[in-house]
């Protein structure tokens, strides 16, 4: 992921919609173990560390490296590694029991973990990060591994960093890609990674549309965002789906056009500029009042929080599907769902990246690397039969396609616990 994402702010919504999923599931009489529904919501495993690095001048300095291993009932725990100033142990809490949800929806066989560093790696010259990159790795030590946790990029770290997590990894464990994915291709990454939550996106946007009977061929679709996600998943609804977008944003602030604008040259404006004021064609306005334009399909793809109380009832889409993580607030949800529109939520939408990484670790052990025509017709098809079960589950139990989401997904989870004793 790029540098330029703000801090994201880590709520308590993933606890709270994953309670109203347990209660609803107690009511119903599932026959699961109430205990065992209970357990979901605690890390079963939390690692702090002091990460101790030797600055180019010679000055010692530390930093508090955190990993939350929430559940692996159903495989090894896998989620992202942040280097940010604000991570800490809570967000890394929520964002562990969001993995374990996402990884059991799409049905992978992994658990749910987050950590990082928290630092900005933007005041650390190369060879530090590098330095405290290695520390932290040799730190965790037996803690990760291909088949004990898998950590991946995340906000403010790359393949780059990954690759040195591999190098330190198999100093004292002996060669293995799969400890880490979101790999550089030389050192065993996947075909298809960088633009797979893009393309998970736009399958949740199809199949969603197909639902609610949408027609897709003109219909207007609105991003918050123009980082990986936002760009992939835009230049995939209008090539394969025939949509038109209408706005997307920075965290300067956002273009808009109700008719559509060029979309290749507002990325290579993006790209040239490191922002989108300017670009010739379209409005200039805050994020705000991006949230709030006229569309059909509204996509949040950059933060954390971005629907609150402030804009659910002003926001004009009849489909929003998150692709940013934990991005409506509860109460905000509630009032989306009051109004009838349709939420494809965080944990199904956004999955196509995680897809992709399983698929990779599935490469590392075969050391057999798929065409990319493979992975993304494995990655349709795993994203098209998660959004299929959530579907029928959420009719079938007259829930919304967030609950629904995540009675799948704490069923799995909850049958895995079962079946092993836990
Ligand atoms: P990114 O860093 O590539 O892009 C983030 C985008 O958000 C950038 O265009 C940035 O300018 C914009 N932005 C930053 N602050 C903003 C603000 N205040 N208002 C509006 N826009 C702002 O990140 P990404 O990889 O595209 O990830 C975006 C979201 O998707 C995050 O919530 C991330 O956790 C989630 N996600 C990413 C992946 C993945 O594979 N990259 C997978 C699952 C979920």
């Amino acid at each position: 992921m790029s540098t330029t994402l703000s801090k994201p702010a880590a709520s308590d919504s993933v606890t709270r919609y994953t309670i109203q999923a347990i209660d609803q599931m107690k009511s119903m009489d599932s026959g699961r173990d109430p205990d065992l529904l209970r357990a979901i919501l605690k890390p079963k495993c939390e690692i702090t560390l002091e990460v101790p690095l030797r600055r180019d001048d010679g000055k010692f300095v530390s930093f508090q490296g955190y990993r939350v291993q929430h559940n692996d009932a159903r495989g090894p725990y896998k989620g992202g590694l942040r280097f940010h100033p604000a991570v800490d142990i809570h967000e890394a809490r929520i964002l562990a029991h969001l993995m374990s949800l996402k990884t059991a929806v799409v049905n992978i066989p992994f658990g749910g973990s987050k950590g990082g560093i928290a630092v900005d790696p933007k005041q650390l010259t190369l060879r530090e990060l590098e330095r405290l990159t290695r520390t932290f790795t040799s730190m965790l030590g037996d803690n990760i591994g291909p088949l004990v946790d898998i950590p991946a990029p995340d906000v403010n770290t790359n393949a780059q960093i990954m690759a040195w997590i591999v190098d330190e990894y198999a100093k004292k464990h002996g060669h293995s890609y799969g400890v880490v994915t979101g790999k550089p291709l030389e050192l065993g990454g996947s075909l298809g990674r960088d633009e797979a939550t893009g393309r998970g996106v736009m399958i949740a946007v199809r199949e969603a549309a197909a639902e609610k009977k949408m027609n897709l061929k003109g219909a207007r679709v609105l991003f918050q965002g123009f980082g990986n996600v936002s760009s992939f998943g835009a230049r995939l609804i209008e090539q394969e789906l025939g949509a038109k977008v209408v706005g997307v944003s920075s965290s300067q602030g956002a273009i808009y056009n109700k008719n559509g604008f060029d979309l290749s040259g507002a990325e290579a404006y993006y790209r040239k500029n490191k922002g989108l004021k300017g670009f010739a064609g379209v409005e200039w306005m805050t994020n705000d009042e991006l949230l709030v334009q006229e569309c059909d399909v509204l996509i949040p793809g950059a933060l954390e929080n971005a629907i609150t109380m402030s804009n659910a009832g002003k926001i004009k889409a009849s489909i929003v599907v998150e692709a940013a993580n934990d991005c409506t607030e509860a109460e905000a949800d509630a009032v989306l769902k009051e109004r009838g529109i349709f939420v494809i939520p965080d944990i199904l939408a956004n999955a196509g990246g995680v897809v992709v990484s399983y698929f990779e670790w599935v490469q590392n052990f075969s050391s057999h690397y798929w065409e990319i025509a493979r992975v993304r017709s494995e990655l349709e098809r795993t994203m098209v039969a998660a959004y299929n079960q959530v579907s029928s589950t959420a009719k079938e139990r007259q829930l919304s396609m967030r609950m629904g989401a995540y009675t799948v997904a704490i069923e799995r989870i909850v049958r895995a616990m079962a079946l092993r004793g836990m």
